[in-house]
């Protein structure tokens, strides 16, 4: 048995800092979340503690026996729920409490509820501690029950961050452990030397540390918007992804802003944004929102929480698709969203689904029943797709390992063989063979297209620089340029400095260009097109009579070709058709325009196309696209 005396000032100290910490948290405003909730409980409990142990002393030292037993007991009890709190509030930002049903929380419990009794039992019969009636504090040996108790919930939460270290940003790990060490450190020092009770002091030191760290709103709430911020959700993503955890990610990309844009101001569209951040918030809880970016936004929600989960997340996509469906009042003016709405199930979703293509846009959706389109798991098998393709493309990209066929082009006027498509071939050691069709809009929708195109023209320069198949007749080659390309502002450069490495004349590339409605009226493409241009580049206008590509675009002076789509010569099987074809030969001829007719197949075609005035001709009558050293082969029996 002993007895100490005991001084206030560290215990006053942490009052003070709870109070700041108190009145930070309430100050700043948050997304409710279970943590904050936690963190405020921690508050009040340091508080309360350093309360109860000052007014302990007052109390004994004024000899107040009942009053300091009360107050003792009360500062004891509060101890326990600190650490109880604390370890709680550690496995919630862990990602741990995901999931977690009724069970755990009632085994996490017991040790608390055992220890609350005991205290409540020592008050009548003092066997851990108490104050005497000379009001001198007494502690007995069974009190270490009380502190294994405690050292149950430290123990269990250092457990939790070295297990779940991964899952936890390193630098909020780094945190967490150099504030317990503060904690334990204290309870070692109190331990050791009774006189200086500082443990409450370093918990409240350890508070203000957890304030300014993982209570700082402004690190996790996107002020525009009032919801979670893109990190807080990428981390928690990748948390839940690790974890293997039952969760549900919601995925709403909104569509049509770029339409939006002209029509609202840049504040009217924070404010219509923000307006659909709420709405969502209101539906499936605020603490369940992220902004994935300014127009795409992340649902998380867990599925064990609840009961028979997919009547449950069908209501919420009802829900989502009612709102979308309904206009938005935005400072008066009436808009409407489109929204494009992916269901992604972790765990069993997440291989080889990006979250990039899980709010990927893509192109051609069709909103004309519903403003809400919702990708379901067919629609996700097609993403797993692309996920892969895309992947394949990148490994492509970072290889170098696109290879590059050439289709021969036949010169009508002279007789022989004076050009070549050069088409790009991608042989994956996942996916095997793979059609450019396929590639090639995906690394157009990822970026990667400049990158894939750059590549292609330095293989046509290797091949230029190796075989001169200029002495086999070979004038220029035919190279298919993206019209997404022409947004790389530095395309040209690019393009330059390739022809000048590899030594090869301006005029042996003529670029193939296909027009759609979307990129043309964009002038970024206009100007590299003219920079090209006057860099020496001539070009083809490809995929001509599909739908997109003008004739007033072909007087612009661009062109010096025009490919005339093989869809048009493979419909000329019929008087129309021929007709069709020949009107549009003659109009692309009396503009002095060369015409070159791909899909060239049979003899007939051959003798139609010809027969109308087509000046090149490329096509499986003569050759599919070949290999380098086939094409060169090729050239060479008929050249010589
Ligand atoms: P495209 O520019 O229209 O290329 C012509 C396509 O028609 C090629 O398909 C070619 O193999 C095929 N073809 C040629 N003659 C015939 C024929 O007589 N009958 C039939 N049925 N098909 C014929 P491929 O090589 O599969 O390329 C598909 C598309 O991929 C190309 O269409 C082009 O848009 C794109 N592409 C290919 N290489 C590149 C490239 O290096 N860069 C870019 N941006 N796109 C490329
Ligand atoms: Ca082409
Ligand atoms: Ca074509």
């Amino acid at each position: 048995m002993t007895s100490t005396i005991y001084n206030n000032s560290y215990d006053i100290a942490a009052v003070m800092l709870c109070i700041c910490c108190i009145f930070y948290f309430i100050m700043s405003k948050r997304i409710h979340h279970f943590k904050h909730t936690l963190y405020a409980a921690l508050c009040v409990c340091v508080f309360s503690g350093s309360l109860s142990n000052i007014l302990a002393g007052y109390f004994a030292k004024s000899k107040i026996n009942l009053a300091a037993n009360i107050s003792i007991s009360l500062y004891f009890l509060v101890n326990v729920l600190t650490m109880y709190v604390f370890g709680l509030y550690v496995q919630c930002l862990s990602g741990h409490l995901i999931n977690r049903r009724k069970n755990f929380f009632l085994m996490y419990s017991i040790p608390a509820v055992i220890a609350f009794c005991l205290i409540l039992v020592n008050f009548f019969f003092h066997f851990l501690f108490y104050y005497d009636t000379d009001c001198n504090y007494i502690r007995n040996n069974s009190f270490l029950i009380l502190h294994t108790l405690v050292m149950f919930y430290l123990g269990h939460t250092i457990f939790v961050l070295l297990r779940n270290a991964t899952f936890i940003q390193k630098q909020k790990i780094l945190y967490l452990f150099s504030g317990l060490a503060f904690v334990i450190t204290g309870i070692v020092v109190q331990i050791l030397f009774r006189q200086l009770q500082i443990q409450l002091f370093t918990e409240a030191v350890m508070l203000s540390l957890m304030a300014i760290v993982f209570e700082n709103a402004s690190l996790e709430v996107d002020t525009e918007l009032n919801v979670y911020k893109r990190k807080v959700f990428l981390e928690f993503y990748k948390t839940a992804c690790d974890m293997k955890s039952q969760m549900t990610l919601i995925a709403v990309s909104l569509v049509n802003t770029e339409q939006l844009l002209s029509t609202l101001s840049s504040e009217e569209k924070t404010v219509a944004f923000r307006t659909v951040c709420e709405k969502i918030s209101k539906l499936v809880g605020h603490n369940n929102v992220y902004a994935y970016t300014t127009e795409k936004y992340a649902i998380m929600l867990e599925r064990n929480k609840i009961k028979n989960y997919s009547i449950a997340e069908n209501d919420y996509l009802i829900a989502l698709e009612a709102m979308f469906n309904q206009s938005w009042t935005v400072e008066n003016k009436k808009i409407y969203f489109n929204a494009l709405v992916t269901v992604i199930h972790l765990p069993e979703d997440t291989d080889n689904v990006t979250l990039d293509s899980a709010f990927h846009r893509g192109r051609d959706l069709n909103f004309t029943d519903s403003n809400m389109i919702l990708r379901n798991n067919e629609d996700v098998n097609i993403i797993r797709k692309r996920t892969r393709m895309l992947n394949a493309v990148r490994r492509a990209c970072e290889n170098r390992s696109f290879i590059v066929y050439y289709q021969p082009i036949w010169s009508v006027d002279s007789q022989s063989f004076v050009s070549a498509e050069a088409l790009v071939r991608m042989d994956d050691t996942e996916l095997g063979f793979i059609p450019p069709d396929e590639f090639i809009s995906a690394a157009e929708e990822y970026g990667l297209i400049s990158n894939l195109g750059e590549i292609v023209l330095e293989k046509v320069c290797e091949f230029y620089a190796n075989y001169h198949p200029e002495q086999y007749g070979i004038k220029w080659i035919e190279l298919n340029v993206s019209p997404y390309q022409l947004g790389d502002a530095n395309i040209v450069q690019k393009f330059a400095r390739l022809l000048h490495k590899y030594n090869v004349p301006v005029s042996f590339i003529n670029l193939e260009l296909t027009e759609t409605v979307d990129v043309f009226r964009n002038s970024i493409f206009n100007d590299t097109l003219k920079q090209l241009k006057d860099y020496g580049f001539t070009f083809s206008m490809d995929d001509y009579g599909t739908g997109y590509s003008n004739l007033a675009n072909l007087m612009s002076n661009n062109y010096k070709t025009v490919k005339i789509d093989k869809s048009l010569l493979w419909k000329a099987t019929d008087k129309a058709g021929m007709d069709f074809l020949m009107i549009t030969v003659n109009q692309l001829k009396s503009i002095k325009l060369q015409v070159l007719q791909e899909g060239v197949e049979t003899k007939e075609q051959l003798d139609i196309i010809t027969s109308f005035g087509g000046n090149l001709i490329q096509g499986y009558y003569f050759s599919k696209p070949l290999s380098d050293i086939d094409f060169i082969a090729y050239c060479k029996r008929f050249a010589g």
